[in-house]
């Protein structure tokens, strides 16, 4: 099928959708799900189009995957969570929805279980407040 460069993260790098940000280079972009499984949840992604990990350069991996554990130390500081759980799918048999590389962050706390994935929008007053909570601790 290859990369449709009309998926929304697409968009969401070209300006044409909105997007609560965190922080950016030349490789990479981090911002709010909109749809957060729990508090805090954050996507990274490669500025380059490629539909998941398989298929990605892996020079581009390597500067993306950086932005993660940058990303994921000012989540947890940011949410004061004792985890932070980094998810990655690959393909609609796994659970991967739009296709485009991406990297979920998650900070875990135990016992407090994972609302569904990719279903409800969030407040978009609060998942700013989150995206500056968490720009504060980079
Ligand atoms: P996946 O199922 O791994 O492909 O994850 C896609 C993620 O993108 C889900 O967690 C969705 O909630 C999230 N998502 C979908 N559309 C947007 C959007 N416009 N902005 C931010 N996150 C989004």
């Amino acid at each position: 099928m290859g990369y449709d460069t009309d998926n929304i993260f697409a968009k969401i790098l070209r300006g044409e959708a909105p997007a609560f940000k965190v922080c950016e280079n030349d490789f990479a972009l981090a911002f709010m799900d909109v749809m957060p499984q729990v508090d805090g949840h954050t996507l990274v992604i490669p500025k380059d189009g490629c539909e998941d990990l398989l298929d990605a350069d892996p020079q581009i991996l390597g500067e993306t995957i950086q932005v993660v554990q940058t990303v994921a130390g000012a989540v947890k500081e940011a949410f004061e969570a004792p985890g932070v759980m980094i998810a990655q799918l690959n393909g609609s048999a796994a659970g991967q929805t739009v296709f485009h590389l991406h990297f979920h962050i998650m900070p875990r706390f135990s016992g407090l279980e994972f609302r569904m994935h990719a279903r409800d929008m969030e407040d978009f007053d609060k998942l700013e407040k989150h995206a500056e909570r968490i720009r504060a601790c980079l």
